[in-house]
């Protein structure tokens, strides 16, 4: 009984935790639902009933709901943010990074992380209490980068998910044939249910190489304006939950990060870095799985 538990709990933890099992899961959710919605018969609908919505079901586990927590955390500590009048260094930087609009500072209580809309820029207090004046440089010139293209990022996010969601009102309007012993109406919620499910898994992998790409080219900018050692340094510091090779649906991970800021030839170095590290996510997970 033991075993059964440490072996689930292991299972639960190697499967949560790796981007690779997120991949896998997405992919086969996306391929099994197209292929189950597109032939129809008897026989794929049982499995539509049963594969599709089980990978449906672990892919809310395993990505939507770390997703969607970590966002209503980000946006419930952002409600007591308090606006500060911006501050002249934060000014110069702005204006040497060549941005001449207005925008606004936020500092947000209890937030261990920074981020950036179109018109503000949020700072965390729990990440400034960590960073010395560089680090903070590094953090400000990282989230005034994506303000400055908030544009250019949502235009490549609508252009990424465009053909998602044509593929999808194909999808969302076929129908699966009905069977003697489950009611049409069990069949259309689970298929729904699995359909939606399916074109999210499937926005969030179109929209996945330009977030890192976006990423790459903040961390890029707060070199420029903030130092190569201090940028690495709040990389280092970013990364709490200590697994420094984990890549996530919107972020590199913090390895390939620093890796691309100490090379010069950075394109040819991100390639090489995340083939490796997707080897080394399937040796990692490889491990988990033989340890218990
Ligand atoms: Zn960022």
């Amino acid at each position: 009984m033991r075993n059964i538990r440490m072996s689930l709990k292991g299972f639960w933890k190697a499967a949560r935790a790796g981007f690779m099992t997120q991949l896998v899961v997405i992919s086969a959710l996306v391929f099994t639902t197209e292929m189950c919605t597109l032939i129809h018969n008897p026989i794929t609908t049982v499995i539509f009933l049963i594969t599709p919505f089980t990978l449906g079901l672990m892919f809310v586990c395993f990505t939507l709901s770390p997703f969607v927590s970590s966002t209503i955390n980000t946006y419930r500590l952002s409600r007591h943010a308090i606006e500060i009048p911006t501050p002249n260094e934060i000014k110069a930087l702005a204006r040497a990074m060549g941005i001449n609009r207005k925008f606004k500072v936020k500092i947000v209580p209890n937030l261990f992380n920074a981020f950036a809309t179109r018109s503000t820029i949020g700072l965390g207090t729990k990440l400034l209490d960590v960073t010395n004046i560089d680090e903070g440089r590094s953090v400000v010139a990282h989230e005034l980068d994506h303000l400055k293209r908030a544009n250019q990022i949502l235009l490549v996010r609508i252009l990424s998910i465009l053909p998602v969601l044509i593929v999808s009102i194909g999808l969302s309007n076929s129908t699966v044939v009905t069977l003697p012993w489950v009611s049409a109406e069990t069949i259309g919620i689970v298929g729904t249910i699995t359909i939606y499910l399916a074109i999210f898994a499937y926005s969030l992998l179109a929209t996945m190489p330009s977030n890192w790409i976006f990423e790459l080219r903040a961390d890029k900018t707060a070199k420029t304006f903030a130092g190569e050692q201090s940028t690495i340094e709040m990389l280092r510091k970013l990364d709490k939950k200590g697994n420094p090779n984990e890549n996530s649906i919107t972020h590199p991970s913090i390895n390939s990060r620093i890796k691309q800021l100490q090379s010069e030839n950075n394109h040819r170095n991100i390639i090489s870095n995340l083939s490796s590290n997707i080897v080394s996510s399937i040796k990692g997970m490889k491990h988990a799985f033989n340890v218990y």
